[in-house]
């Protein structure tokens, strides 16, 4: 592919700059060395600590821990009894994680639009999506900003539904002052390295529920029980223990929790550094008239993990893409988030069409994810700024 062209003149910086990464410090490498050195790799210490954490971060009554976000919402779904005949609504403006969940059940993942200025799910898009078939809601707080969780609880409760938030992004958020993991029946997180905190690998799901929880427990570990009270019959001895459902391995190590409890000790810090970012951002791209700033819903006190910038094609003589390689010959490498799901092969196969959610492909002909993350300095930051506003001007129509 030919070398993108600069917007005139030379690069606004020399060295390239991503759109994300992780930070880690010397109280994290620590945490990690101790739990090497302990008695326990995994099913230790550290995921029951780890999990109490969580607990009182969220406000939520329980967490289970798993190895990533994906196994958090396959349990999630599997606790929630979705299968074969089953529907469950969701949006295509998220990893594809947020659907297949729903396929590893045997049920079908129903798309709703998305409301065009917050980007998330439209509660009155999903309203129209119930059938007798429908059993559950996953909405995406996508880039971090919270989904109208009144109205979609208000949805849910009217039609029997159960309520899953794949909060992968908003680790951090609150919804009118109640974090975000402590208001919907389920609630899981990502810890992969991108994120707001990181365990390398890992996840979880919290609930309020006791049930949910005991069958989240269930799911995470093959589906084995130790409790004599969930047994079929009496224990042949204290080895014993029964395999009660079809479960799964995935269990996080004590390692990656271990980690993690070390990477939560940021967040606060962490929320503040992308807060003031964001803030920077959007003062300087609300000025600008070839690009659009996201909305938020005043409910949403937002730890903002992505930095979507919406291009106008109209005030443009080009497009996202000429728009994207204009950035990366600035040295600026960002990235899309994300292509609508149901574009993809698998989804084509199975009968999905374009066309679907017209507000979500839109969207994905118009977004840029820029750099976000907590290690950027102030320089890197002005530096994205003066990219855009370089390609924004130079390009206007
Ligand atoms: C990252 C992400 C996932 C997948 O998380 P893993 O921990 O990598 O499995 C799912 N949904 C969304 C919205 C994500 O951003």
């Amino acid at each position: 592919m030919e070398k993108p062209a600069v917007a005139g003149g030379t690069p606004v910086r020399d060295t390239k700059i991503f759109y994300g990464h992780q930070y880690l410090d010397e109280a994290d490498y620590q945490a990690v060395l101790e739990v090497l050195k302990s008695d326990y790799l995994t099913c230790g210490p550290k995921i029951a600590e780890l999990e109490q954490k969580l607990c009182a971060l969220t406000g939520a009554k329980y967490a289970v821990a798993v190895s990533s976000d994906t196994a958090a919402l396959h349990i999630a779904c599997l606790a929630a009894g979705i299968g074969e005949g089953d529907e469950v609504i969701t949006t295509p403006i998220t990893f594809a994680a947020s659907a297949n969940c729903v396929l590893y059940c045997g049920a079908r993942p129903v798309f709703a639009d998305i409301d065009d200025r917050t980007y998330n799910i439209d509660p009155e898009s999903v309203r129209a999506h119930v059938t007798p078939r429908t059993k559950a809601v996953i909405a995406v707080d996508y880039t971090g900003q919270s989904v109208r969780l009144d109205e979609l609880r208000e949805i849910c409760r009217a039609h029997g539904l159960l309520l899953i938030t794949d909060s992968a992004h908003s680790c951090g958020t609150k919804y009118k002052g109640r974090p975000v993991g402590s208001v919907a029946d389920m609630t899981t997180f990502s810890f992969h390295p991108v994120k707001t905190v990181t365990a390398g690998e890992g996840g979880a799901v919290l609930t309020n529920d006791p049930a949910l929880y005991e069958r989240l427990s269930l799911f995470r570990t093959h589906g084995i029980t130790r409790d004599p009270k969930r047994m079929s019959r009496e224990p042949d001895g204290p080895w014993y223990y029964e395999m009660v459902d079809l479960g799964y391995n995935y269990r996080m190590t004590d390692i990656q929790a271990g980690l993690l409890i070390s990477q939560l000790d940021k967040l606060d810090r962490f929320v503040r550094r992308r807060r003031e970012i964001v803030n920077r951002y959007d003062d300087a791209f609300s000025r600008l008239p070839q690009v659009r700033v996201q909305e938020e819903i005043p409910e949403s006190d937002t730890a903002r993990h992505l930095y979507i910038l919406r291009i106008r094609p109209e005030r443009l003589s080009i497009d996202r893409r000429q728009f994207f390689e204009a950035l990366a010959a600035e040295n600026i490498c960002c990235n899309v988030h994300y292509i609508p799901v149901y574009y993809f092969p698998q989804y084509q196969r199975l009968g999905y069409r374009r066309g679907l959610c017209p507000k979500a492909e839109k969207l994905y002909e118009e977004i840029i994810t820029l750099p976000l993350y907590y290690g950027m300095s102030d320089r890197d930051v002005e530096d994205v700024i003066a990219a855009v506003e370089k390609i924004a001007a130079y390009y206007a129509v």
